[in-house]
């Protein structure tokens, strides 16, 4: 080639690369224009991957594309979010995340490979879900009081069941256990929906676990349950007493799922998605379905990044003072 000809090749390259820059909000514009992956971290079954999928379809209707729910699954949740994290940011790969692993999880692994308040887009908050304590079916404590006094009596020989250090159900019954002075034997598990398969088979003993896995089981009879740790008994649960009346007013807990994307997100994307996570969350069947479940609704304030991005600091912080780093 010419060193005319080659002249015009690096201007018409350098020419193309602007034109790379100049496309990124035409990319936004037209987002999105193929199938979005939404990880859930924990295994099928369990309350992230419910409220995943419920919210995800709705979703996926207003956007336009299919949304793929992904099962990553170890190390209490925080194995997806390393994914998610590392995930190239145009939108295609979001996070249902939770206040595990983007809260407490922080407080239990000294090097965790992200930060949930730097690390990640916050898109919209989506649900809150209380904890219940739940027992297997022959379980011999029959109320709260005796839960609470079997527990104590018998804390070495107890297997407490688990969704993997930093998750929920693990960061929930650590502060019943340290509320109690327990210390039972931990089995983790990849979420709280094998978690409960082995509660319902009798294999673990006790169980924390967002109200979002219980409801068809206690129904069912299958569990027992011994108190929802809110100051209100939750309309879905109406038997079950609070942990208030059933003597433990020190145990209060609930949790939350949130939709993230991986940090530089543009802002267009991360707004589109935020609209039609809002847009699920005003649908009738999705309410209906939540309620169903026991879940509460994020009012419309609560829905927005900003306020997302402030709950995931304040309750870093929170879960500091009851949390020690394991291993
Ligand atoms: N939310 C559960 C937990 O952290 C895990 C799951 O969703 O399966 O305990």
């Amino acid at each position: 080639m010419k060193t005319f000809d080659r002249r015009i090749a690096v201007a018409a390259l350098g020419a193309f690369a602007m034109l790379g820059t100049a496309s990124v909000p035409a990319q936004a514009q037209d987002y999105p224009n193929r199938a979005i992956t939404m990880i859930v971290p924990f295994a099928a079954g369990g309350p992230t991957d419910v409220v995943a999928r419920l919210v995800g379809e709705n979703m996926a209707k207003t956007l336009g594309q299919p949304i793929i729910i992904e099962n990553v699954v170890g190390a209490g949740g925080t194995t997806g979010s390393i994914r998610a994290a590392r995930a190239a940011n145009d939108g295609y790969t979001v996070i249902m995340g939770h206040m595990g692993t983007h809260a407490a999880s922080v407080s239990t692994y000294p090097k965790l490979a992200y930060d949930p308040r730097t690390d990640f887009e916050p898109i919209a908050l989506i649900n809150g879900a209380a904890i219940v304590i739940l027992g297997r079916k022959d379980f011999p404590p029959k109320d709260l009081k005796e839960f609470v006094a079997y527990v104590k009596a018998n804390e070495t020989k107890l297997n407490q069941a688990h969704a993997g250090v930093g998750s929920v159900s693990y960061t929930t019954c650590e502060m019943l256990n340290g509320v109690l002075g327990v210390k039972p034997v931990g089995v983790p598990f990849q979420g709280t929906g094998p978690a409960m398969n082995a509660l319902v088979a009798g294999q673990v003993d006790y169980l924390c676990d967002q109200i979002t896995n219980v409801v068809p089981q206690v129904q069912g009879g299958t569990i027992k349950a011994y108190a929802v740790a809110t100051p209100e008994r939750n309309p879905s649960l109406p038997d079950t007493p609070t942990t208030t009346e059933g003597g433990l007013p020190a145990y209060q807990a609930s949790a939350w799922n949130a939709l993230f994307a991986p940090k530089g997100t543009d802002p267009a994307i991360v707004a589109k998605l935020n609209a039609a996570a809002a847009k699920a969350l005003d649908d009738e069947k999705v309410i209906a379905r939540m309620k169903e479940l026991g879940n509460d609704i994020p009012k419309p304030a609560e829905r927005t990044p900003a306020a997302l991005g402030k709950l995931v600091k304040d309750e870093v912080d929170k879960w500091a003072k009851y949390l020690k780093p394991v291993g």
